[in-house]
């Protein structure tokens, strides 16, 4: 089986980010979606990710931070719960600031978990600002599982897949990401599918037992190449040797 670690990073506050960053950003978005979509729902997709995953019958692991630029994750509460109540999985997406200091990796766990009322087991730093020392933390604190290890911005070999025990905890090196492909590998929307199936082809050629990770951010479901989104998972249900699940799910089947 080729297993799919579908994920989402909530990295923007639920009001989006301030009017004049968008402003900015305006060409990354078709100007019909730009003109109709209101400008603090033109980064926020949580909504349109539960409608088309469940369009295909699959769940997701969805990492929130606890510390939000002029925001609160408290905001997300209505979010947080019905995605859980859905079926999705909810994990912490650790901020770069606290990965040294493991009370503040604490402070940040029990934060999400006074709104999920259940334990998290799955993280993710922010920027992806990964450590060594950093899976013994997440160990002592309870987590499960850990996906904020890339070792290149550009390449995707077999060091990006699978997963590994590292202290006792269970390492999910990100393989597919939005931003890498676009910004790091100059990947056209027309080149997102192929790159999905050439990653799968070579997942297969180094185990039948593979670990893809995919993190497709939350604010890019709107954006030009983000939004291909539904095609990435038409193509990936279409394949009979592939899983996609949520982390907690996939912990269970390792284990
Ligand atoms: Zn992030």
């Amino acid at each position: 089986m080729q297993y799919i670690f579908l994920s989402h990073d909530v990295d923007w506050r639920r009001q989006g980010p301030p009017v004049e960053h968008v402003l900015k950003r305006k060409d990354r978005f078709d100007s019909e979606i730009f003109t109709n979509t209101k400008l603090e729902n033109l980064y926020r997709n949580i909504p349109e990710y539960m409608e088309l995953e469940e369009k295909f019958g699959i769940r997701s692991t969805f990492f929130f931070r606890t510390l939000y630029e002029d925001g609160n994750v408290d905001d997300y509460e209505d979010d947080i719960l019905t995605l859980q109540d859905g079926g999705w999985e909810i994990g912490l997406h650790t901020d770069p600031q606290s990965v040294n200091d493991i009370e503040k990796i604490r402070l940040e766990k029990k934060k999400i978990e006074s709104i999920t009322k259940k334990p998290i087991i799955g993280n993710r730093v922010h920027f992806l600002n990964y450590n060594l020392e950093l899976p013994k933390k997440l160990k002592k604190l309870g987590f499960l599982y850990d996906s904020s290890l890339r070792h290149s911005k550009d390449k995707i070999d077999e060091k990006e897949m699978g997963y590994s025990k590292i202290d006792e905890l269970i390492e999910f090196p990100v393989t597919l990401m939005d931003a890498y492909l676009f910004i790091h590998m100059g990947i056209n929307e027309d080149g997102i599918i192929p790159e999905f199936k050439k990653t799968l082809e070579f997942g297969r050629s180094v185990s039948d037992q593979n670990v893809i990770s995919v993190i497709w951010h939350d604010n890019v479901l709107k954006m030009k190449g983000g939004r291909v989104y539904g095609k990435i998972l038409e193509f990936l249900t279409s394949q009979e040797d592939v899983k996609i699940l949520p982390g907690i799910d996939l912990v269970k089947i390792l284990k």
